[in-house]
This record gives C-alpha cells, structure tokens and sequence, in this order.
C-alpha cells in the first residue's frame, strides 16, 4: 500500500496533524529528523489509522502515491529550506510540498518560485489552532499554484475544522505567498484581539473595581452576545482560574510580562512597508515589548499619576457596560485594519485573495475564531470591493451606536491612568478616517518649507511650491 499524504516533522504540530489525516481515513506516511519520534508516534497512536513509518527520507518519498503530497511541519525559518533541500531532489514534477509551518511569506515566495523550476507544486499553508485544532480541526490557509487544490484541497476539507454551517475552514487562499501571508495577519489580528481584552479587563479591575473571578463572570456574560468568540472564551477560564499554591486569582501570580514569538511583529513591519496603518495592531506590539522592559518599569514606577477616584457598585455596572461597547467598536477597527492590509497585499503582489472567504475560513478552528468573523463574510459577500470594513452599513451603525460609550470609557481610562493604546489607537484611526480635514495639511505645508517638497491645493490641479525665503509667492512646482 501507499500512503495519500506524508508529514515529515513530528513534534506536537506535525503528530497531531498526521492523527488528524488518519483518523478522517487516510494513509499517512510519517517522517521525523530523530526517527525515534517516529517511531512513539506510531506505537502511540498507531490504531488511530494507518500509518506507515518511514526512517530515511528516501523510504518516505517512495511510501507516498503519485503525485505525492508532502507536508512539511519542521521549525521555520533554516529548517524548513534544510528539509526542502534533502527531499526536493527526490521528488518529480508535480509532487507536492506543503510548508504547515509559521513561515514568512517572502520566504514562501522564494521557495516557490524555486521549486516551481523543478515542476514541483509548493503550497505555503497557514495553519492555526495550535495543537489541538492540529488534531481535531485546524483553519487552514493554503497558497501556491491553484491546481495544487484539486487533489489537496479536498483533503484539507475533510482534516480542517468546520464552521457552524458546516463549511470547511479552509480555501485556495491565493498564489504562492498568499497563505503565509494570509495567516500572517490573522496572528497580527490575534494580537490585537489578545490587547483588546487586556484593556477592557484592566478598565473593569482598576477603574470599576471588579474581582478577577467577577470579570470572569462579566467575560462569559460577553461570550453570549455579539463578542462571542474563542478568546472571551478562554479569557473567563484563565480569570476564574484560582492558584492552587497561593490560593489567590491565578492573574495575579503570573509575572506580567508577555512574550511573542514573530508573527505580530512581521504583520507590523510588512504593513510599514505597505504603507497601511496597523495602528491597534502595533499598539498590541508595543505593548507586549513595553512589558517586557522590566528595568525600564521599576525605573518608572515612582512617576506621578492622577488621583484615582474608583467608581461606586452602582457606576460600575454601567461603566462593564460601556467597557463591552468600546471593545466591540475597537475590535471592528483592528478587524478594518488587517483585512486593509490583505487587501493592500493583494493588490502589490497580484494576489487574487476573496476577502469574504478569508472571513470565512477564520469563523471555525483558529484562534481568532468568533461568530463576529460570519459578518465580515456577510459584508464582503454583499459587496466585493468594500473599501473598508467601516464603510459596512452595519458596522457603521454599530459603531455609531458605540462611540459615545468608546469615548467615555477612554475618558476614564485617562483620568485614572489606566493605559489603554489598543481602544485609543483604534479611536484615532475612526476619527482620522472621519475628519472633513486633516493636519496634513499642515505637514505637506512644513515639508514645503524646509524641503520644496511642494503641495497640490485644493482647487487647482497641478504641483505648487511657495517660496519661503523669498517674497512667499507661489510658484508652479
Ligand atoms: P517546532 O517548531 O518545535 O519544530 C520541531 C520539529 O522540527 C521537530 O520535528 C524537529 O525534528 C524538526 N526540525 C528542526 N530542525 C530541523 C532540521 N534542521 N531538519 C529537519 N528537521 C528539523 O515544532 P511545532 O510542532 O511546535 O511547530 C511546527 C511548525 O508549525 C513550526 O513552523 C511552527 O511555527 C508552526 N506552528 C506551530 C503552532 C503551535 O501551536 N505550536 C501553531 C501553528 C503553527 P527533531 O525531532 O529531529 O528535532
């Protein structure tokens, strides 16, 4: 017998996702650098399905059927072109190689176009659910050439979680790099999401008062209404969550200081380049870097700060309140912004990327998954060439129904000091997106007078340039 797919890379992700093939019927030939990996995956799980386990490389080329199929789930970066290396020589024109791994999108490109030359189909696939959606259901974000999907795409189908309608989270997301590209920015999201809730929790804890355990509970009202997501979700668990050393809430033992491990920081630096302003997404960043400085913190904590005035048992219902609603309009901000950002990839590389369907892969398996994401598919599906997420009829009426309560609760947060760059960056960008004019005027202005870098004028076409060191008349530029 021959095996339908093969995963090469047998830590937690690539054993999980190899089960996941299994269990849903399919032949899986299994590969690992340390054979020793192989072989306990097997003796572990064997009766899950079949499995046929390969030592060398060249064992697991020949246990794979024509055109083979080969994922690749070893740590990004050096490995994953260490690995493309030994097997791509192995390999015939169209055999598969599908990189599950986190790699950066200009690295899938590369390799693409690389392998391309050898008549070999590389797909960059984001995965994202973590090891137990590797097992049970991932979201699947798959690039690469387009017919890579007529014999992978429906095995990725059947692996990959599914939506409450039942649809597959998974779609030839675009060529080469999409996918990376794709899941890229879904972690960028991630982070945003991840500082919204860090604030909205904090606002309830300094400015209104409430216990972890009672956030909790305000967390799980939340998850019944429009928040509804994985995240409020496993927030309410992590906040209920009691030490059992110290008895005390478990959020208060753990050292406050968050880590990362790339993906936010890329969403940031390749938005830069694109020039679309990620400004919740970087604000989710900074935060977790400012975190970090713990030298920096102790070296600030004597500065001064306003005096808190905590609110009465009364305010604090209405201030929770108030807290939902800048949460929701600041998720749609960060939202309108990731989705820009694809949209921005899109048209720089040529991509064919169907924004609808990207909302729509998200709403099962991944972390950012939430019934929210069925509504951005809504918007898109009702109108392809959106501008903007906020130029949604619906979204802007949320909004609008928001924002008194957004800006009040940013009013708080000011004068009690509590930080919150994630809902004021996502205000600043409404509000900038909004404003009839805007001080840029001022900076072309400035940029003008010390670099002739000249203006248009508002009613006039052509380029101007005043002369500032002169008599200030205007001259064409
Ligand atoms: P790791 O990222 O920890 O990678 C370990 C695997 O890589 C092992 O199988 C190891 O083999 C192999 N490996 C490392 N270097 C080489 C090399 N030079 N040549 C061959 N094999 C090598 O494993 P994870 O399962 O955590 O993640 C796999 C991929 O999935 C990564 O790209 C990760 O970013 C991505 N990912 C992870 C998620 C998660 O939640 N963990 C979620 C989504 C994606 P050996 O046993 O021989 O050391």
């Amino acid at each position: 017998t021959s095996a339908q797919i093969g995963v090469t890379g047998l830590a937690v992700m690539g054993s999980n996702l190899a089960r996941n093939f299994a269990r849903n019927g399919y032949t899986v030939a299994v590969h690992n650098r340390t054979a020793a990996r192989t072989h306990a995956l097997v003796e572990e799980h064997g009766h899950e399905g079949d499995f046929i386990a390969a030592e060398t490389a060249k064992d697991f080329v020949q246990a794979l059927e024509r055109p083979r199929r080969l994922v690749v789930m070893v740590k990004a970066g050096g490995p994953t072109d260490a690995v493309i290396e030994e097997f791509a020589p192995l390999l015939e024109p169209g055999d598969m190689i599908i990189d599950g791994g986190n790699a950066h999108f200009a690295d899938t490109r590369r390799r693409e176009a690389a392998l391309r030359e050898q008549g070999i189909l590389f797909v960059g696939a984001g995965i994202s659910g973590g090891e137990e959606g590797a097992l049970n259901g991932p979201s699947i974000m798959p690039g690469g050439p387009a017919e890579s999907y007529d014999s992978l795409g429906p095995m990725l189908e059947k692996i990959s979680a599914k939506a409450a309608d039942g649809a597959p989270c998974v779609t030839h997301v675009g060529p080469d790099g999409a996918g990376h590209f794709v899941k890229m920015v879904h972690n960028g999201i991630e982070y945003a999401d991840m500082q919204l809730i860090g604030e909205a929790y904090q606002l309830l804890r300094d400015v209104a008062g409430y216990s972890p355990a009672q956030i909790a509970e305000i967390f799980r009202t939340w998850n019944t209404g429009r928040l509804d997501s994985y995240l409020i979700e496993i927030t309410a668990e992590v906040l209920a969550h009691v030490d059992a050393a110290t008895g005390k809430p478990f959020v208060d033992v753990v050292v406050d200081q968050a880590e990362q491990k790339g993906t936010g920081r890329w969403t940031v630096q390749i938005a830069l380049d694109l020039g679309v302003p990620v400004s919740g997404i970087a604000e989710a960043v900074f935060a977790r870097s400012l975190s970090g400085h713990a030298a920096l913190r102790d070296a600030s904590r004597s500065l001064a700060g306003p005096k808190a005035t905590p609110l009465s048992a009364a305010e604090a219902g209405a201030f929770a309140d108030r807290v939902e609603q800048a949460l929701y309009a600041s998720k749609i901000v960060s939202y309108t912004q990731g989705f820009h950002e694809i949209d921005a990839a899109r048209a720089e590389y040529d991509w064919d990327i169907d924004l609808g369907k990207v909302a729509s892969i998200w709403r099962g398996g991944c972390i950012i998954r939430a019934a929210f994401l069925d509504r951005i598919r809504a918007a898109y599906d009702a109108r392809p060439d959106l501008p903007s997420l906020l130029s949604d009829e619906t979204f802007a009426q949320e909004i609008a129904a928001a924002q008194e309560d957004w800006r009040e609760v940013l009013v708080a947060a000011t004068r009690q000091g509590v930080p919150t760059p994630g809902f004021a960056a996502a205000l600043a960008y409404y509000d900038a997106l909004r404003a009839e004019r805007l001080p840029a005027a001022l900076t072309q202005g400035q940029r003008d007078f010390f670099g002739a870098h000249t203006y248009r004028r508002v009613d006039r076409e052509g380029s101007f340039h005043t002369l500032w060191g002169g008599d200030r008349s205007e001259v064409e530029g």
